[in-house]
Formats: C-alpha cells, structure tokens, sequence
C-alpha cells in the first residue's frame, strides 16, 4: 500500500515500533511451537504486558497505556503482518477490556485491570453455547442471584482463549422466563469451584490459538462479579458488538495486505514456462485487481475507525465494516494461494495458513448473514 495513512500520529508510530520489535522477539520465534501445541505460552502473555502490548488503550491509573483505540488496533495488524494469529490479544484487549472499563464499578476496574495489563489474568468472553450461537437472547446458562451470591450454571463452546483465561465474561440469564430482558454479564475466574475447561478443540485455522469449552457446574461467585446492570446484559452487548467487529475489519485488511506481499514476493521468484510467475498477464491483472480493493477498504477501514474515535461508529457500520473486509481477505486470500499453485496448499507457506486463518472471519463475532440482518434494519424496507 502506497498511500500514507491519515489517522495516526507520531506518538502511534513510536509505539508500532514497540509493537514491531517486541513480536520480532516475542512471537515470530515462538509461533510455530505455539501452532504446534494449539495455546500461546504464558510467557508471552506476562512479556506482553512487560512491554505495554496488552490493553493499551487502558487509563494509566490502572495500570495501561493511556492511549486510544487506534494503539489496540497497531497491535493487531503488527501481529496480522507475520501472521501471528495465535495470541488472543484481541479478544483481551478490544473484547473483553471495554466491558470492564463501560460497565465496572470502580472496585471492579482496580481488581481486574491492573492484572489484565500485566498479562496475570487473560480474559475471554463466553457468549456462544452448543444450542445458540447467532441468537443471543437463548443462551441457557444461568446465573442466579440472591442476596450474597451467584450460582453459574450452563455450559459454553468455540470461547477464544479457553484454555488460558483467568477472567471469562459469561452472557448468562438472570431471568430466564425473558429473552433480552432477562440476560446478564458475570465475570467468572479461572480458578472457581465447579468452573472446568473441556477440550481445546481442534479447528481448520487459527492454529495456535486456544478455542474451547467451558463447563459451569453450581460455581459460586460473589455478588461482587456481576458486570454491568441485572438484566441489561444484552444491551451492553449491543453497545460493545461494533468495537468487536471493527477490531475483526482491522485484522482482515492487515492479514490481506500481509498476503498480497506474500504473493507479490513468491510470483517475482517463481518460474514457469521459462518466465516468473510475475510476468503473466492473468498475474498483474489478478494482483492489480487486490490492490486496488484492498486499497478501497483499507481507506473505508480508516474512516470507520476515525467515526469509532468520534464515538459515531454504530451497530450497522460495525456490520458492514466487517461483512466487506472479511469477504474481500477470504476472496483475497484464496486467488493469492491459486497464484502459488500447489505451494499455497503447503502449511509450511504462510500463505497456506493465511487462507485457513481467514475462513472463520466470516463466521465468529457474528457471521456475515446476522450482518446483512443487521444492515437490513437501517434500510426502509
Ligand atoms: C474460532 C472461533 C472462535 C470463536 N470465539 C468465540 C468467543 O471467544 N466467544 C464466543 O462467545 N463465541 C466465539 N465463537 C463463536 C461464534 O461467534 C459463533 O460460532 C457464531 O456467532 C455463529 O454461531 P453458531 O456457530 O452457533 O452458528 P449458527 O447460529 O447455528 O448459524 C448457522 C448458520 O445459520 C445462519 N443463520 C443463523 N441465524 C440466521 C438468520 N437470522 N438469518 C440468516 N442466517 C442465519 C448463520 O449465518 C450460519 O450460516 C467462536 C467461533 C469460532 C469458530
């Protein structure tokens, strides 16, 4: 990408360079491994937090950067731009960290953040369970409050970071005669009674990162957990879903343009037909044609992200941001492994892994058809 990028400042290119320096040390040696056994370390989480990765966008006054969305946002196309797709920095950083920081009591921000700055409490967000995963209002689990005390009851799958999470925000029912009405957040810890991890579960991408189940059997929490208003559980939801879905839209455009260069390196070195890959016209075409549309949403991306900034950013352009990102880097993805031939089916070309990581873009932070019906609601149709 030629042009140069209007919504970041030179105190936001100081800390990419942080960023850049910390995953050359900190992640690209370590990734393979890390693939290999489907978590990230705990080392990186606390040398992540060390070097100020994690939570940036958190008031310094407990224990963050004190900086904005668009330093969340440089750590994860840094991380995008070598393929690291492993650490669930996202979902800690621009998930799971904003429920705290707009909901939280004070009490609450000064037990949690510190630890989740450091990387001592990895946070994961539990909305998704074996029966519901697009429609939210019928989760079952429950959590019951009384006077002193919540019992958490139910049980939840595909949850990012499952294996590691110290902190899980669980999407529970207060009440569970309603729908919207009667959901809650209730912040579970890793290390409660009746609290267990099921299988972390084998996928098709995103190898090196942990995506499990979560059992919750009678576990008791102090009243203290509840996150949020009783029963307004599923309005905080949808007041957090389009940071969500932004932070997906930054990951695709970043993992797009990592494979375009990808691709553009391998046609230059490759020969066919005694000439480079390169220089057939199918090739330019193809590559002038990504360039093009990856240039065309990245600079949509900036203006969604400039309006997030402005706190204009809402729930349908949350949905389109990611529906046109995520459909262009599974388009993207898929010509550039047809310009490596049978090398882009190779997992040891990052490529190979590219296509695999882009598939479930479409699909988590609610798939592209619950887009389109949310899109569908701002239209007079
Ligand atoms: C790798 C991975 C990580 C994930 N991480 C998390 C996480 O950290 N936390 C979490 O809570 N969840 C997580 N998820 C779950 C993810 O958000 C859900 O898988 C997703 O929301 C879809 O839910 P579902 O799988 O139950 O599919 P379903 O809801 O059963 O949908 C199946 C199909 O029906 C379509 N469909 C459903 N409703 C409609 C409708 N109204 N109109 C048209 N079509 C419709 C869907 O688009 C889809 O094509 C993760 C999933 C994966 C694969």
């Amino acid at each position: 990408m030629s042009s140069i990028r209007k919504i970041f400042d030179e105190h936001h290119d100081m800390f990419r360079d942080t960023v850049q320096k910390f995953i050359k040390k900190h992640v690209v040696p370590y990734h393979e491994e890390w693939d290999k056994k489907g978590v990230v370390s705990r080392d990186f989480w606390l040398e992540a937090g060390a070097a100020g990765i994690l939570c940036p966008d958190v008031p310094s006054e407990y224990g963050g950067g004190g900086g904005d969305f668009r330093h969340n946002i440089i750590v994860v196309e840094e991380l995008m731009k070598v393929g690291a797709t492993g650490p669930g920095v996202s979902v800690h950083s621009d998930i799971v960290i904003p429920y705290i920081l707009n909901y939280g009591t004070k009490e609450q921000k000064k037990s949690w953040l510190p630890g989740m700055c450091e990387g001592r409490l990895v946070g994961a967000i539990a909305m998704t369970e074996p029966g519901t995963g697009s429609d939210l209002q019928a989760v079952k689990t429950t959590a019951n409050i009384s006077n002193e005390k919540i019992t958490l009851n139910g049980q939840k799958t595909f949850i990012t970071n499952g294996q590691t999470a110290d902190l899980i925000i669980v999407v529970a029912k207060t009440n569970p005669k309603e729908g919207a009405k009667g959901t809650s957040l209730v912040m579970c810890e890793g290390d409660r009674n009746g609290f267990k991890r099921g299988r972390n579960l084998d996928k098709v991408g995103l190898k090196a990162q942990d995506t499990s189940e979560l059992f919750f059997d009678n576990v008791i929490l102090p009243k203290f957990n509840l996150l949020g208003e009783k029963g307004k559980g599923f309005y905080h939801l949808m007041e957090e879903l389009p940071q969500e879905r932004l932070s997906i839209a930054v990951a695709a455009v970043a993992a797009s343009k990592a494979a375009l260069n990808w691709t553009i390196e391998y046609v230059n070195q490759r020969n066919v037909f005694g000439k480079k890959i390169a220089e057939f016209q199918n090739t330019k075409f193809k590559l002038a044609e990504l360039k093009t549309e990856l240039n065309v949403a990245q600079i949509y991306l900036d203006d969604c992200i400039d309006k997030h900034l402005n706190k204009e950013f809402d729930a349908a352009d949350g949905a389109m941001a990611k529906l046109w990102t995520t459909e262009l880097q599974c388009k993207l993805v898929d010509v550039c492994v047809q310009l490596h031939g049978g090398y882009g089916y190779m997992r040891e070309y990052p490529i190979a892994r590219a296509w695999e990581d882009a598939r479930v873009q479409r699909i988590y932070g609610g798939t592209n058809e619950i887009m389109k019906e949310i899109i569908s609601r701002t239209l007079k149709i």
